[in-house]
C-alpha cells in the first residue's frame, strides 16, 4: 500500500466541510486536514437573520447537527474522520513545495503543511465601504455568529430603537423583516433606484418594495450614503438627500471573493475578482481545487457559459461534493449555475433563476417577457395565496431564459421547477407540458409555473398581445389617448381600482354584446384582478375587428402602484 493521500482544505465554513466530509466517505484512507482562521467550522450563516429575529433561541444551534451535537473540531475528527484546525491562518502556498505556511493565531507560531492536493475554500469577505464612520460603534456586518450574537444582545439590552440598513440586497431584506419584528424602526438606503437592484427586474422590485413599505419599512431608494457620525457608537447617517438618526448601522453591500492566497500563488483569477476554476473546480494548477464563495461561477450549459460571480451556500456544497468526487477519481462535472435565489420579505418570497431581463438582452436581443398572477392553488382553498411570476424567454428558440416569482404563495416549488426546466434547456411548450403533480391543497389542475410558460406560449404565437404593467404606465403615463377596459364585475370593481379617469367598466360576460360601446380607433388597454380576464377580453375584441387591443398582465395584482381601494 502507498502513502495515504494528504489533502488540505483552507477554509471551514461550507465547501470546505462538505469537501472533506464526502472525501473521507470516498477515500477513508486520505489523509484531510481542514484549517480555519475563525474559531467556529461548518456553521450555518444563512441562519443568521432568522436567529436575529428570535426564531430560534439559540445560536449554537447553528453549529449544531439536527440530533443537536455540536459540529466541533472534535466532532469532525471522530465522527468524519479529517482534524480540522481553528484558528489558523493560511499565510502562503508553496506550489514547487507543494506546502501551505499556516499560523496558530493563539500562539503566533508558523509551520509548513504538506499536501497532494489543496482545496481553497477561503470564501469571501463583506464589502466595506470607503465611508467616513464606518468604524465607530454599532456598525454591523452580517457574516458570522458572532456579529448576531452582539446584535442581539445590544438589542434585547433595550437600547437600540432604529435602525439604519445600507443596501437592499438579499441579506438586508432579511435583517429588516429581522428588526422590525424586534420591534425597531427600519430605514434601508439603496443606491441604485430599486430594492434587490442585483437580483430583480423592476417591475418585481417595486412589488417587494411595496410591501416592505406596508410592513413599516422606509425605503430610501437611489440615495448615496456619505458619512456616518457619532460619538463613539454612530448617532447618524448622512445621505446625498437627507440626514437619518440612528442607532444602528448594518451593512450588507456585498461581498467580494477572498482570492488573495490564490493570486499571490499565480493561479488564475477574474480581473473583477475570484478564481477561475474548470468544471471539475480544478485551478490553473491542476493539484488545487477551489469552491464556493472565492470562485468566478459558470452559467449552465444549456444557456451560455457566460462566467459571473454569485456567492451562495447552495453553490459551495455542491462544488464541495465535486471537489471530493474528482480528487477520489470519480467523474462528476460540476453543470454551472442558473443563479437560482429565493429570499423571505416577510409575507412575501421573492424569487430568481437564470437572466434578468437586462442580462437575457444583453445575449439575446430578441426576447419575450410576461408577467402572470394567479394563485398557488384553486381560489377555493383557504391557503390559496397569490403568485406573480415574471417569465423570459428567447423568441427564436423558445427556450426560457429567466424567471423571477414573487408572492405570498408557495414561490420555491415554481421556481424549483423553472430552475430544474433552465438547467435542462427547455422551452417554454415543455414546461408547459410538464407532469407536476397535482392536488387542491397543493397545485391547481394546470400549476402556476405551466399556466405562466402557457401565456408566453400565446404570446409567442400572437394570440395573447399582453403588456407589462411599466409600459402600461409609461403609456398612460405618456397622455396616450387610450381607454382602460376593467372586464371585472361591478362588486369586484368597489374595492380597488386603477386611479385614472379613462377607466370604462364592461365585465366580461357582458362584453360580446356591449363591444361596440367601444371606439375602435382608439387603443384599449384591458385588465381585470389577475388579467386572465383582461386577455379574454383582448380575445373577444379581436374577434369583433378591435386591433389596437392589448391586456396588463398581472392585472391589478401585479400593478406596483397605487390603487385606488373603498
Ligand atoms: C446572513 C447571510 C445569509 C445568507 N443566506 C443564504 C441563503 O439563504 N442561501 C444561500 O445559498 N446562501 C446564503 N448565504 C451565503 C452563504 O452563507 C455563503 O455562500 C457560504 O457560506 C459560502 O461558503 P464558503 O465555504 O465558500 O465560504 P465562507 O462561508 O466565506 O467560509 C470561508 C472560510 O474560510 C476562512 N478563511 C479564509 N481565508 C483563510 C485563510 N487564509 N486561512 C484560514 N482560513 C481562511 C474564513 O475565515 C471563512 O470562515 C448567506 C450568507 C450570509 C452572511
Amino acid at each position: 500500500m502507498g502513502e495515504p493521500l494528504r489533502v488540505l482544505i483552507i477554509g471551514g465554513v461550507a465547501c470546505g466541510p462538505k469537501t472533506a466530509s464526502r472525501l473521507k466517505r470516498l477515500l477513508p484512507d486520505s489523509e484531510v486536514t481542514m484549517i480555519e482562521r475563525g474559531k467556529l467550522v461548518s456553521y450555518g450563516a444563512c441562519g443568521l437573520p432568522y436567529y436575529v429575529e428570535g426564531m430560534f433561541p439559540r445560536i449554537e444551534e447553528l453549529v449544531e447537527t439536527p440530533a443537536g451535537i455540536g459540529r466541533t473540531p472534535a466532532f469532525f475528527q471522530k465522527v468524519k474522520g479529517f482534524r480540522s484546525l481553528v484558528r489558523t491562518e493560511a499565510l502562503r502556498i508553496d506550489r514547487e513545495r507543494k506546502t501551505v505556511r499556516v499560523m496558530t493565531l493563539d500562539s503566533g507560531k508558523e509551520e509548513d503543511l504538506p499536501y497532494d492536493r489543496l482545496v481553497l475554500a477561503t470564501g469571501s469577505s463583506p464589502v466595506r465601504p470607503p465611508l467616513p464612520g464606518v468604524d465607530l460603534g454599532n456598525v454591523w456586518y452580517m457574516r458570522h455568529p458572532d456579529d448576531a450574537a452582539s446584535l442581539v444582545e445590544r438589542i434585547t439590552a433595550g437600547n437600540l430603537r432604529r435602525a439604519v440598513l445600507i443596501g437592499a440586497g438579499y441579506i438586508g431584506i432579511e435583517m429588516a423583516e429581522a428588526l422590525r419584528e424586534r420591534g425597531l424602526h427600519v430605514t434601508m438606503v439603496e443606491i441604485f433606484d430599486q430594492v434587490m437592484p442585483q437580483t430583480l427586474d423592476r417591475e418585481v422590485a417595486l412589488l417587494a418594495a411595496k410591501h416592505l413599505r406596508e410592513k413599516g419599512v422606509e425605503l430610501a431608494l437611489g440615495e448615496r450614503v456619505v458619512a456616518l457620525e457619532g460619538n463613539g457608537n454612530v448617532g447618524l447617517v448622512r445621505t446625498d438627500k437627507r440626514t437619518l438618526p440612528t442607532d444602528l448601522v448594518l451593512i450588507g453591500v456585498g461581498v467580494r471573493p477572498n482570492d488573495t492566497l490564490a493570486r499571490e500563488a499565480g493561479l488564475v483569477c477574474s480581473p473583477k475578482g475570484g478564481i477561475v476554476i474548470n468544471s471539475f473546480c480544478q485551478t490553473s494548477d491542476p493539484d488545487i481545487y477551489a469552491g464556493g464563495d472565492c470562485v468566478v461561477n459558470h452559467h449552465v450549459a444549456p444557456i451560455t457559459r457566460k462566467a459571473f460571480f454569485i456567492p451562495l451556500g447552495s453553490t459551495s456544497n455542491k462544488h464541495g461534493r465535486t471537489i471530493a468526487d474528482h480528487i477520489a477519481g470519480l467523474a462528476s462535472p460540476f453543470a454551472g449555475i442558473s443563479a437560482t435565489a429565493v429570499c423571505k420579505a416577510f409575507d412575501l418570497t421573492l424569487g430568481r433563476t437564470g437572466f434578468s431581463e437586462r442580462e437575457a438582452r444583453e445575449l439575446d436581443p430578441d426576447i419575450e417577457t410576461i408577467i402572470w398572477a394567479g394563485a398557488d392553488k384553486p381560489h377555493y382553498f383557504p391557503q390559496s395565496r397569490p403568485l406573480i411570476i415574471k417569465m423570459i424567454a428567447s423568441r427564436r428558440s423558445r427556450k426560457l431564459l429567466g424567471v423571477q416569482i414573487v408572492g405570498r404563495g408557495d414561490v420555491s416549488k415554481r421556481l424549483d421547477v423553472a430552475a430544474t426546466a433552465l438547467f435542462f434547456g427547455a422551452t417554454v411548450d415543455q414546461i408547459g407540458n410538464i407532469d407536476l403533480g397535482y392536488a387542491p391543497p397543493y397545485s391547481s389542475p394546470i400549476d402556476a409555473i405551466a399556466t405562466a410558460a402557457h401565456l408566453m406560449v400565446n404570446k409567442l404565437d400572437g394570440i395573447a398581445r399582453g403588456i407589462s404593467p411599466l409600459e402600461a404606465k409609461r403609456r398612460i403615463d405618456a397622455g396616450n389617448d387610450v381607454i382602460l377596459l376593467d372586464a371585472r364585475t361591478p362588486k369586484e370593481c368597489q374595492s380597488m381600482r386603477l386611479p385614472y379617469e379613462n377607466v370604462v367598466h364592461i365585465p366580461l360576460g357582458a362584453l360580446r354584446e356591449r363591444a361596440s360601446e367601444l371606439p375602435k380607433e382608439k387603443e384599449i388597454l384591458t385588465f381585470c384582478k389577475a388579467s386572465m380576464r383582461g386577455y379574454e377580453a383582448q380575445r373577444i375584441l379581436n374577434g369583433a375587428g378591435y386591433d389596437r387591443v392589448s391586456f396588463i398582465e398581472g392585472g391589478l395584482l401585479a400593478w406596483p402602484f397605487e390603487l385606488t381601494t373603498g
